[in-house]
């Protein structure tokens, strides 16, 4: 029978076996306004669309100065692939038309400046702190909140409370690595529909399985 942990221990545990099998992600390009551009471009599509959509943009526009004077109509075909391509590129056009006009046209390290950015909530703010200006935060996605709540290390129906909750029993200097080393996961194994917990390595300590599929 397995020890019991707390859920701090248990937590550690989780991270310990994903840093075992999954190498975390690095960005090559960490500027803050591509990396803001890229958060809202990967809004409710997969990493290769983002990826696409990102260097199609960036290919033609080369900075915030040519992205706020380009045609929408361009960016909307350049963007096409990340879907919802009208409101994005309207959103982007937005947001670096603010950054220019009150901020320099620098990208704020702060959450509480970027997200009075329209469009920009906790989620995105919290990837521009940790992708591109690598300061602890925890970016909660879909797989994160998915995750947390199937390993019972918490128990929340929000994203935002699921960030508060980690940020409680997750190692400060494990924020920054959190999202990338369970997205990876989620993608993989812990997936939205059908988890593989047959194969999972984590299924140990892991609530949902001992829950509802260990016999
Ligand atoms: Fe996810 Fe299943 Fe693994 Fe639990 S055992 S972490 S639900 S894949």
């Amino acid at each position: 029978m397995s020890k019991s942990l707390n859920k701090t221990e248990k937590i550690q545990w989780f991270i310990e076996k994903l840093e075992e099998e999954y190498k975390i992600r690095v960005f090559k390009d960490k500027d803050p306004y591509k990396m803001l551009i890229r958060t809202i471009l990967s809004q409710r599509t997969r990493d290769e669309n983002t990826d696409q959509a990102t260097r199609n943009l960036f290919n033609k526009y080369k900075d915030i100065h040519e992205i706020v004077d380009a045609d929408i109509e361009d960016i909307q075909e350049l963007i096409r692939p990340a879907g919802f391509y009208r409101v994005k590129a309207a959103r982007i056009k937005e947001v670096s038309t603010i950054l220019l006009d009150q901020y320099g046209g620098e990208v704020p390290c702060d959450m509480k400046e970027l997200i009075k950015l329209p469009g920009v909530g906790r989620k995105t703010a919290n990837c521009v702190l940790v992708f591109a200006f690598e300061l602890p935060a925890i970016p909660v996605d879909t797989h994160v909140h998915r995750i947390s709540n199937r390993w019972g290390v918490v128990n929340t129906k929000e994203p935002e409370k699921t960030e508060v909750e980690l940020m409680k029993i997750v190692p400060k200097d494990q924020w920054i690595i959190l999202n990338d080393l369970m997205v990876q996961f989620g993608q993989t194994i812990c997936r939205p529909i059908h988890p593989q917990c047959e194969i999972c390595t984590l299924s140990e300590y892991c609530n949902y399985y001992n829950s509802e599929v260990k016999e």
